[in-house]
């Protein structure tokens, strides 16, 4: 498979953000997202075998969570699953973080889907795969990436009309960052305010997860790597 790279740091997302976690970050995207905050995956990386994938997680000390990310991961199927199989059985605890836009039924049931939906303000909206509503437990959170009002109604919609609050762990909304960044590790960076956010949240009564991206608040926003 062709990983960029493998590290340990604080998990900034999700129901999970605040946990140590290793991250498995894996080369190529089939989606051109316009904040896109990870194009140096888009090519290159180094070959390796889900063993050397495999040996490399277990020698990074501490912690049980594994997160497998991107780029896009599901494109590397084939080999990617059995290793997220291994990984389980050797009792980790599995988040996936996904596009959406790849099929997702080959998941093993164990893993922690965390799905974006893709919303007009990406420039892939229309990107996420409807079937994948059908692979979504509580055990799975869905993502909503935002760029201002029209991706909050969207967002909103969407969860509405597919009972999203019921069906899955977490509905996660969450600030998109400016793609120009500044070195300032505060809200000054979100395309969105997290506060406008949370009032437009709490006006509609939604019972989503506001989501801050907290490795950009611990760490300068444009650090790759942690
Ligand atoms: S899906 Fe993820 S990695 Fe791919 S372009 Fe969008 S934000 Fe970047």
């Amino acid at each position: 498979m062709q990983i960029i790279e493998i590290y340990r740091s604080i998990q900034g997302e999700s129901s999970f953000a605040g946990m140590p976690c290793i991250f498995v970050r894996l080369a190529a995207c089939n989606l051109r997202c316009v904040w896109c905050d990870s194009e140096y995956t888009f090519t290159g990386g180094k070959k390796m075998s889900s063993e050397e994938v495999e040996r490399e997680v277990t020698s990074l000390a501490g912690g049980g969570l594994v997160e497998v990310t991107g780029g896009e991961p599901m494109l590397q199927e084939r080999e990617l699953v059995p290793l997220m199989q291994r990984l389980i059985a050797r009792g980790y605890t599995l988040l996936l973080e996904t596009s959406g836009e790849r099929p997702l039924e080959n998941v093993p049931a164990e893993v922690h889907k965390i799905v974006d939906v893709k919303c007009p303000g990406s420039g892939e909206g229309g990107s996420f795969r409807l079937s994948n509503l059908a692979t979504l437990t509580l055990h799975d959170e869905v993502k909503f990436v935002l760029a201002g009002r029209a991706d909050y109604e969207f967002a909103r919609n969407f969860t509405r009309e597919h009972q999203l609050e019921e069906k899955v762990g977490s509905v996660l909304f969450s600030p998109a960052f400016l793609k120009e960044p500044s070195s300032q590790r505060d809200a000054r960076n979100c395309q969105l305010d997290p506060r406008q956010l949370a009032e437009w949240i709490l006006e509609d009564g939604l019972n989503v997860r506001l989501g801050l991206q907290i490795h950009k608040f611990i760490w300068e926003p444009a650090t790759k790597g942690v």
